[in-house]
């Protein structure tokens, strides 16, 4: 069904690649994993108003879906390769489909990434992407390996997303620092090149997609240890200070979704390795907190008192 609109779309995501013998065009895709490897395979959906807000821009909307899958690729520590595109549309625009196209694409191509097929039908603006990557047997970071001892790190800078959405649920937001913060939550950055870099070091890694207390809990609960964390050493963007104060910007570090930085412990031996390795991609990372017997997360305030649930923004943003 609507081949112009699935021509649009092949047009603008075209990438050559080897292991690609069919792309789209017929019923099913095929596919060459490379000898020794495995496949890493992830799904995620993004319903417009629910996961973007309605009005986001098109292109901004294509690159997100994409960006949201290759995060989890990247906290797997595997290699994107692959994509399928499932997309219910209310209306076929061919400058929406474009526009769509084209934002998946710019991010696509940054990692070769080939989309080898999808499905288009109509119904509520709602994408959902399939990612597969590949990864050495064995080596795949993964939420259950944390041990007590290990540092706690996350990468870049946390609560930028949701003081993006804050913003434009307030209106009126035309200074750098607020684009700043909108961008983040509309194109955020998947951290391939970090997942790749933590193979070897990190003992489990997330991507936080649903806040970091959240996120790291997934960790805790899979690897059967808790974490501590202070909240002096979250780091926040110079954009998010400024442009709130200390409270909100902490509970946007803490609980706010949608950054996709990678959450990741590490033995206290490999720690300044990773710092150096990650420093040498360009992709910061900080040290937040370690990981200790118990369960779940504690979080100890710059005054050194720990945090009760109900300060921490839990109720606030839904985790
Ligand atoms: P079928 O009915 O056999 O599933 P479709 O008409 O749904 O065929 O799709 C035709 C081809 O176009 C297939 O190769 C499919 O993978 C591809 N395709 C359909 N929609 C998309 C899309 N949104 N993005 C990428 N490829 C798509
Ligand atoms: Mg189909």
């Amino acid at each position: 069904m609507e081949f112009s609109l699935i021509d649009r779309i092949r047009e603008r995501t075209a990438q050559g690649r080897d292991d690609v013998r069919l792309g789209i065009g017929d019923d099913a895709a095929l596919l060459t994993v490379p000898a020794g490897q495995e496949l890493a395979v992830a799904i995620d959906t993004l319903v417009e108003g629910v996961h973007f807000p309605i009005g986001t821009a098109s292109a901004d909307i294509g690159w997100k879906a994409l960006a949201v899958n290759l995060s989890d690729l990247a906290a797997m520590g595997a290699t994107p390769a692959w994509a399928l595109l499932a997309l219910s549309l209310p209306k076929a625009e061919p400058a929406f489909i474009d526009e769509l196209a084209t934002g998946f694409a710019q991010l696509a191509r940054a990692y070769r990434l080939a989309l080898v097929g999808g499905d288009t039908t109509r119904g509520a603006l709602t994408l959902s992407v399939a990612v597969h990557g590949f990864v050495p047997p064995g080596k795949a970071l993964l939420r259950a390996g944390a041990q007590v001892g290990d540092v706690v790190f996350v990468t870049g800078t946390l609560g930028d997303a949701a003081a993006g959405l804050a913003l434009l649920q307030r209106g009126g937001n035309a200074d750098a620092r607020s684009a700043y913060l909108i961008e983040r939550l509309n194109r955020p950055t998947p951290r391939v090149a970090a997942g790749l870099a933590l193979r070897g070091h990190a003992h489990a890694c997330i991507d936080v997609s649903d806040g970091l207390l959240a996120d790291l809990g997934h960790i805790c609960t899979s690897s059967q240890v808790a974490a501590e964390i202070e909240v002096s050493l979250l780091p926040r963007s110079s954009a998010l200070l400024d442009l709130f104060d200390d409270a909100t910007s902490r509970q946007f570090a803490l609980s706010g979704g949608d950054d996709y930085e990678l959450c990741f412990t590490v033995p206290a031996q490999h720690v300044a390795d990773v710092q150096a390795d990650l420093a040498r991609l360009g992709c910061g990372a900080t040290r937040i907190g370690r990981i200790v017997e118990g369960s779940g997360v504690r979080v100890r305030d710059a005054d050194g008192q720990w945090l009760e649930p109900e300060h921490r923004g839990w109720d606030h943003f839904g985790v």
